[in-house]
């Protein structure tokens, strides 16, 4: 049986065929076919930095009492309450209710950081699963850190990298937390790692000023200059957030290599500032950093907070994601052209009709179709209610 699919004619006669997971410039006889002569041909969206640990959150989180004063409070006291109290059953049920929300919402790869530190080694795996199964595109990694168990933690954290099976949706990263909650030897290991896997780093830098502060009580100029002398950057990293760089830092960064991914919402949430320096390079994909995984809101969220913020320079991001995506995955960074990833979408009035991921249909009019829609939001309410009850433990 051929693997191949040709998406359209859409509205405009545009034909997008696949073969082998990849876009190609003509399919072979005998291929499936996906015709939507009312609907319009788009690439699939990336999401470039998010956590689906939190994916449960918006099943009624208790929120802290009294309220965090600070971007460290908010991680103390809530996601590093959260990530602790995560268990198998929890994460399975979050990551595949996100995912479905996902590819709903046209999103065709997310990029996640993951951290459970009472599941570690068989966290990773967990989340391949789940995108397995939903046929979504995803690039993994555990982020190492020492801030419950110290530097055992951030070993087996990195043994989570190491560890996890590359598939064809499926690329692993190194992560690490950031700077201010690891060790320089915990950062030298994660570059080594990276380096020896073939892939990149993908690390929270300067996403509030806290992470800046420890940098210098550590001696060091900033996260950006630490990460950097540990030689835990290789070209092609991911840095999240960036908020508290300068435009020097971004054009250092960006020239050997790395990519920053700008989530505003988040930021604005947790009052961290706006991430103004970004705009110094091209390579700047967008994040939505675990709030809901519809890109075409944080597109917008950005325009209104770079207006605000007199920021002229954010067009492109969304259209960096597929590069960032491409780069890892090995394929043409122009989505849609012959030799990028198989990846579409199929919008009617704005609306997601079809969703196709590696030329597989995993939306079909506007319907998950690679897992029971239903059921995975039963399960993630049940879930969330266990979690919150676990959460109160910790
Ligand atoms: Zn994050």
């Amino acid at each position: 049986m051929s693997d191949a699919l040709v998406v359209g004619p859409d509205r405009h006669g545009r034909i997008v065929a696949i073969q082998g997971g990849r876009v190609v410039a003509e399919a072979p006889p005998g291929a499936a076919a996906l015709p939507c002569p009312d609907g319009e041909i788009a690439p699939g969206a990336v999401c470039a930095h998010t956590h689906l640990y939190s994916g449960l959150a918006r099943w009624g989180m208790p929120p802290p009492e009294p309220p965090p004063r600070d971007f460290l409070e908010i991680l103390q006291r809530v996601w590093w309450r959260l990530d602790r109290a995560l268990d198998a059953p929890s994460l399975d049920a979050a990551a595949r209710d996100y995912l479905a929300c996902a590819l709903r919402a046209g999103v065709t790869t997310l990029v996640d950081h993951h951290e459970s530190p009472n599941l570690i080694a068989d966290s990773l795996p967990i989340l391949a699963r789940a995108a397995a199964d939903l046929g979504v595109r995803t690039l993994l990694c555990y982020g190492a850190s020492e801030r419950n168990f110290g530097r055992e933690e951030a070993r087996r954290g990195l043994a989570a990298c190491r560890s996890l099976a590359p598939s064809p949706l499926v690329r692993g990263l190194v992560g690490l937390h950031a700077s201010f909650t690891v060790s320089d030897d915990t950062i030298r290991e994660a570059g080594a790692l990276a380096r020896e896997l073939g892939t990149v780093v993908h690390v929270h830098v300067a996403e509030d000023r806290a992470d800046v502060e420890d940098a210098r009580r550590r001696g060091w100029a900033g996260p950006l200059e630490r990460l950097s002398a540990l030689d835990a950057l290789p070209s092609g990293s991911i840095l999240a957030h960036g908020v508290h760089l300068s435009v020097d830092h971004v054009r250092r960064a960006a020239a050997a290599g790395a990519w920053f991914v700008h989530n505003p919402r988040s930021n604005e949430g947790n009052r961290v500032g706006y991430a103004s320096a970004l705009s110094a390079t091209q390579r700047v994909a967008l994040g939505v950093d675990g709030w809901g995984p519809d890109m075409a809101a944080e597109d917008e969220a950005l325009r209104r907070l770079a207006a605000v913020n007199g920021d002229r320079g954010v067009e492109g991001r969304l259209a960096a994601g597929h590069a960032l995506a491409a780069e890892r995955f090995g394929a043409t960074s122009a989505p849609l052209a012959p030799g990028s990833l198989g990846d579409c979408v199929v919008r009617r009035d704005g609306a997601i009709l079809h969703v196709v991921v590696g030329g597989r249909i995993v939306v079909d009019n506007g319907a998950l179709v690679t897992g029971d829609f239903e059921r995975i939001t039963a399960e993630a309410r049940a879930q969330a209610a266990r979690l919150w009850e676990r959460m109160a433990e910790f």
